[in-house]
């Protein structure tokens, strides 16, 4: 039996006590083998894992698994993400038993840094969707009542980070994927800047938008885990040779007014009169915490916030179409030869491989880049896209550091109730402008609403994460078990 106090500790604390040989090598990995088995993480059960193997994971234990920063901590991994080894499906029948001949650069980093991979994570078919619904495996459940949904698209690694399997989970980003799933869930999620993390193995969604992401338990948990994925790689072209800063720097900082010289926005368009008031007192408790530690909470506007989703659906889609172009029977996975000639194996196999919402977003995407609809469409949505992303640098150059907002406009809702598309979409409201930007942001348990957790949702400039995680890190101390009550 292993010593499932374990996982009760930060990753950083369990990864030091490793280095010091103070617990051996197997100890947190074995610790992460019962939880999932008692939590039943499999399809059995919250089926939040669609691969799970902890025999193997102890066979991929190496040398730096002694030394690392991570070093013996368990890491589990969205199915979107290559692993070697290990199947990479991206919760579609497209990829089934798919097994990448090659690791994401984030994969690498984490072995690099000791931690090893016991699973990989259920999510919405190619990352599209906000309830883990969309998966071709079936639905992840939330961990803490099994009628609703964990979020999505990531919401397998949000479900067992909140389970308490492991410490730390990636997720991938392309519209609030790490983010409204961590809200959901109560736990933290963070999507870095664009351009902070590598890309390289992450299967594209939306290129222009996809992050790599970190779930943690813990503010800490959350800082460790981008730490080691973060920085340049020749890999990646779309990543910048920016200097990583130290951002568990500010973990220990105590004393009366910590934030003292921070001025947190407050965006009035995240705050819609709509806004559910139980929710609205959880942020305001949030300012209120931030103000006592001597932050300055200013309100300020970001006028272009409502044009988010309809420019999201439509840049997002038509990345999507052409990436997802790919997957024509010949090149990977699934191919399906029942049509007649080459052109008919195309449409069986697509018929046959993708499910309802990637066929829609397929299909809205090659509508939005056809000849004709170009201009008036995707084009138009680029420029609007530039107002959202200057909305920001506004805000960011007049002396704000970071914004408070709510991640999401409601807590977890219960499974198979948000049939139309174009609900679901709205789940997306607060956080896909950050995607659309660039900038990083995190989401952090606040509270609860009817014993469901609510995140506060924290944004800062461009490769600014540093100062992100300093106000997280201090709220997070100064709510306490409040944060989760
Ligand atoms: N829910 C959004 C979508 O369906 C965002 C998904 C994501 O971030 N991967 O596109």
């Amino acid at each position: 039996m292993s010593d499932r106090s374990i996982l009760a500790r930060s990753a950083a604390d369990v990864a030091a006590d490793i280095v010091a040989g103070v617990l051996p090598t197997t100890a947190a990995l074995d610790a992460c083998r019962d939880a999932a088995t008692s939590v039943q993480v499999g399809p059995e059960g919250l089926n939040a894992a669609l691969w799970f193997d902890a025999a193997h994971a102890r066979e991929s234990l190496t040398s730096a698994s002694m030394h690392g920063a991570l070093a013996g901590i368990p890491v589990a991994v969205k199915d979107n993400i290559a692993t070697l080894r290990m199947p990479t499906t991206c919760g579609s029948r497209m990829l089934e038993g798919y097994v990448s001949p090659f690791e994401a650069t984030v994969v690498a980093r984490l072995h690099a840094a000791g931690a090893v991979i016991p699973m990989k994570t259920n999510m919405d078919e190619f990352a599209m969707g906000s309830s883990t619904e969309n998966s071709a495996w079936g639905p992840t459940k939330h961990p803490m009542d099994p009628a609703r949904v964990p979020g999505g698209s990531s919401g397998g690694s949000a479900a067992v980070v909140a389970a308490g399997v492991t410490r730390i989970a990636l997720g991938s980003e392309t519209g609030g994927s790490v983010r409204q799933p961590a809200a959901f869930c109560g736990i933290v999620g963070v999507k870095p800047t664009y351009g902070r993390v590598s890309r390289h193995g992450l299967v594209a969604f939306a290129s222009s938008l996809d992050q790599v992401g970190v779930f943690g338990q813990s503010v800490d948990d959350a800082a460790l885990g981008l730490q080691v994925i973060a920085g340049v790689d020749p890999l990646d072209s779309t990543t910048v040779d920016a200097p990583v800063a130290d951002y568990r720097a500010t973990r220990d900082i105590t004393g009366d007014r910590p934030l003292a010289g921070v001025v947190v926005g407050r965006p009035l368009e995240y705050f819609p009169a709509s806004l559910d008031p139980a929710m609205r007192a959880l942020l305001d408790r949030a300012a209120d915490t931030l103000r006592a530690l001597g932050a300055e909470i200013r309100d300020v506007s970001l006028p272009h916030t409502d044009l988010a989703i309809p420019v999201y659906y439509i840049v997002a889609p038509a990345e999507a179409s052409s990436n997802l172009a790919r997957f024509d029977g010949v090149r990977y996975g699934l191919r399906v030869d029942d049509g007649d000639g080459l052109r008919g194996m195309y449409e069986a196999t697509r018929s046959r491989g993708f499910g309802p919402e990637v066929t829609r977003r397929i299909l809205l995407g090659t509508y939005v880049l056809s000849a004709g609809y170009y201009d008036a469409y995707y084009k138009r949505a680029m420029a609007v896209r530039r107002l959202i992303t200057d909305d920001f640098a506004r805000v960011f150059a007049s002396g704000v550091h970071v914004l408070l907002t709510p991640t999401t406009p409601t807590t977890a809702f219960l499974a198979g109730t948000k049939k139309d598309p174009y609900e679901m979409y709205l789940s997306d409201i607060f956080t896909a402008t950050a995607n659309l930007a660039g900038v990083p942001a995190m989401s952090q348990p606040i509270g609860r609403i009817e014993g469901l957790p609510v995140g506060g949702q924290l944004l800062a400039a461009q490769f600014d994460e540093a100062t992100m995680f300093r106000v997280a890190y201090a709220l997070e101390r100064a709510l306490g078990e409040e944060a989760h009550r």
